[in-house]
């Protein structure tokens, strides 16, 4: 059989078994939850062929509700730059820094689920930068003197609460593992969403045995 025709065929299979997925039932209430949290990967190729399960990226509910999101990553090493120069980190940093947008498939108690996270962040920063910085400003100036050491307080003490409850916001928050010209690996993704994307993206499994430019698959998973 010519390999064209083959891979047609192959791909009419895959279209087939994806529309016979149902997506209902890989929901139940029993087992689903925000604390089941998996590593899902998205191809660049796999997200321009197949849409993403109608199922909430964060707790697995169906729904029609998408949230398009645009994700951004660099390596982990880069922040050791800091120490080199704040200048020298934003430079490569930028060099260094790979991007992927999303349709993600969200309910409507998750749709915010982003926003929230990086409200609470830079309210915080601002809150409590202006305050430290008001401090250090009063004590240049010696004015307020006491005032300045309510200041401090609830600048330091205020700021190290701010970045634990950020710290543990963003650890339980959907966010990328690595991101590459060819694809994407997000954390924290619910398991049964997860499930449901591994099962269209077989799919492309199946499909790209027959074809000279697979997606990136070397990544692993959870
Ligand atoms: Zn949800």
């Amino acid at each position: 059989m010519p390999a064209r025709i083959g891979r047609h065929l192959i791909r009419m299979k895959a279209d087939s078994e994806y529309c016979k997925l149902d997506f209902g039932a890989l929901h139940s209430p029993q087992n689903h939850g925000d604390n089941e949290m998996a590593k899902a990967h998205f191809g660049r190729r796999e997200v321009e062929k197949f849409d993403l399960p109608p199922l909430c990226m964060k707790c697995g509910q169906p729904t029609d509700h998408r949230v398009s999101k645009r994700f951004a990553w660099h390596p982990g090493w880069v922040m050791i730059l800091i120490f080199v120069g704040l200048l020298v980190y934003v430079i490569v940093a930028i060099i260094l820094t790979k991007r992927m947008r999303l349709s993600i498939p969200m309910c409507s108690r998750h749709l915010n689920h982003w926003l929230l996270r990086n409200l609470i962040i830079l309210l915080g920063f601002g809150l409590f930068g202006t305050l430290g910085i008001a401090a250090v400003y009063l004590t240049i100036q010696k004015q307020h003197e006491d005032l300045i050491k309510y200041l401090y307080g609830v600048a330091i003490f205020g700021g190290l609460a701010w970045l634990i409850v950020s710290g543990v916001i963003v650890s339980n928050s959907i966010r990328p593992s690595q991101i590459t010209d060819r694809g994407m690996t997000l954390i924290n993704v619910n398991k049964e969403f997860r499930d449901a994307w591994d099962a269209i993206r077989g799919a492309t499994t199946a499909d790209k045995t027959l074809t000279s430019k697979p997606d990136d698959d070397t990544l692993g998973f959870a």
